[in-house]
């Protein structure tokens, strides 16, 4: 594990560090710093001023400071001269409680002071779009239903191939790759890790994506619905809880706690109280899985023109059947399926923890399992809320719920809710052809 920046660039070449942090939109922000410089500023931290971007500040808050941590540290692969590394946010010596990455590290903390340790692994969908981004880049890729399309996917061997190339650089764990549900949608997995790990990965791969895709004059895309009438943008966690982190874990405390186990799912009693945190804190947590006006197009969609949206629009969990919010799809993990491509990837992480602990500590029942087909039997199931239907409702459901604000941190909360509300506001005040097409007689 890397410690020492500066000796960092020595060995490897670097001349610039970027260091990133990320912002409570999901936006990453970042200062390119020469190699000779970096030694002062991990002690540090490089400045930035607050206000300029969304961790809601004022112009007359004193300086930020990024301190970078250096155990991220990832040389791009792309530019092997460049070196990327997350960053705390620090302000006049304090940790900025609202910053997304403190968030998540302070509830990874408070697992693991519980014992627990939490791993898991994302799947970040994303669309090749032209450069401007108003259509998919392979005029060929029409088929209706596109899933797995062998030919599409070889079109876009040139992208694929050399992101794929530099997981398995960076120890990644990549496996399989994919053309996905809608025509220009792909999918790359690489193996699960600590929640924190898995976090900055995310970031990296969304940055690392965009800009291999931008390389070969193309657009990546992870917004929710980029395409009116094809499938979204998914981000599924799959989650699973072990007793130690990083390779020092040897007991998924989600598998095979003897009695606890439950045969039929494979999820021991803690696994379903995790579950039941998740399952009680739903309608909340999706303003944080899903946090754009856009999102709440993919969610509760129509049917799409492949046939199925994959995703859910309903507070139900399940087996092995991609219809439902939760998939159990064997022993010892769960599938949420609800996050989507515009989900911060830190507080991703943050929001499971935070649902997943209050679960544990209140023993939370996640329900009765449904195994039908949602899609096509939902209405014949009663009393499982309905996901919020827009951005609003998913906010008003986050500020009722007083457990999950106060355990994803009273700043953080006061400064999301505040900068996501203004930002519905913004999108109302936008005057949309909708209105007149459908209001100008009235
Ligand atoms: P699917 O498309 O079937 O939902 P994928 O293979 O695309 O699944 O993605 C599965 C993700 O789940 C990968 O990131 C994988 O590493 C991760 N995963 C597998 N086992 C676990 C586990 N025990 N805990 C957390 N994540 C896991
Ligand atoms: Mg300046
Ligand atoms: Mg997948
Ligand atoms: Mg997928
Ligand atoms: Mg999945």
């Amino acid at each position: 594990m890397t410690t020492d920046l500066a000796a960092f660039a020595k060995e490897k070449g670097v001349k610039y560090f970027m260091i990133s942090f990320t912002d409570l939109f999901g936006g990453q922000r970042a200062k390119l710093v020469p190699a000779q410089a970096i030694a002062d500023m991990q002690e540090d931290g490089a400045g930035f001023a607050g206000f300029a971007t969304w961790l809601d500040m004022t112009p007359a808050h004193p300086d930020m400071l990024a301190v970078p941590d250096p155990s991220s540290v990832i040389q791009l692969p792309w530019k092997p001269e460049v070196a990327w590394v997350a960053a705390n946010c620090v302000m006049e010596g304090q940790e900025v409680a609202q910053a997304p990455r403190n968030v998540l590290r302070r509830l990874v903390d408070e697992a693991a002071d519980e014992g627990l340790h939490v791993k898991t692994g994302i799947e970040a969908e994303f669309f090749l779009l032209t450069p401007d981004g108003s259509q998919i880049s392979d005029e060929f890729d029409t088929a209706a239903k596109p899933c797995y399309d062998q030919q599409a996917v070889m079109r876009r061997y040139d992208v694929v191939r050399e992101i794929c190339d530099y997981m398995l650089d960076m120890g990644w764990g990549p496996y399989q790759n994919d053309h996905e549900d809608a025509n220009g949608q792909f999918e790359m997995n690489w193996d699960f890790d600590d929640a924190l790990q898995t976090a900055d990965k995310h970031s990296f791969f969304k940055f690392m994506t965009k800009s291999v895709a931008e390389k070969h004059g193309l657009r990546a895309t992870f917004m929710p619905k980029p395409i009116e009438g094809l499938t979204g943008n998914g981000c599924h966690a799959h989650i699973s809880v072990w007793d130690a982190p990083g390779a020092a874990s040897k007991v998924n405390v989600f598998a095979g706690e003897g009695e606890g186990q439950t045969g039929e799912v494979g999820l021991s009693e803690r696994g379903k109280h995790f579950l039941g945190g998740i399952m009680k804190h739903a309608s909340a947590l999706a303003a944080i899985t899903n946090p754009t006006v856009n999102s709440y197009k993919r969610i509760n969609a129509p049917r799409t023109t492949s046939g199925a949206t994959w995703a859910p629009n309903t507070v139900t969990w399940t087996g092995n059947n991609r219809t439902h919010m939760v998939r159990v799809p064997g022993p010892g993990r769960f599938e949420l399926r609800l996050p989507d491509g515009a989900a911060n990837p830190y507080l991703l992480q943050a929001i499971i923890i935070a649902a997943g602990l209050s679960g544990i500590r209140s023993k939370a029942d996640p329900g009765k399992r449904h195994d039908i087909d949602m899609y096509a039997e939902g209405h014949k199931v009663r009393g499982a809320p309905k996901l919020p239907l827009n951005m609003l409702d998913a906010l008003r459901a986050y500020d009722k719920d007083k457990g999950l604000k106060a355990a994803m941190g009273a700043e953080f909360s006061a400064a999301y809710l505040k900068l996501k509300t203004q930002e519905w506001h913004d999108f109302t005040s936008y005057f949309s052809g909708w209105e007149k097409e459908n209001t100008l007689d009235i």
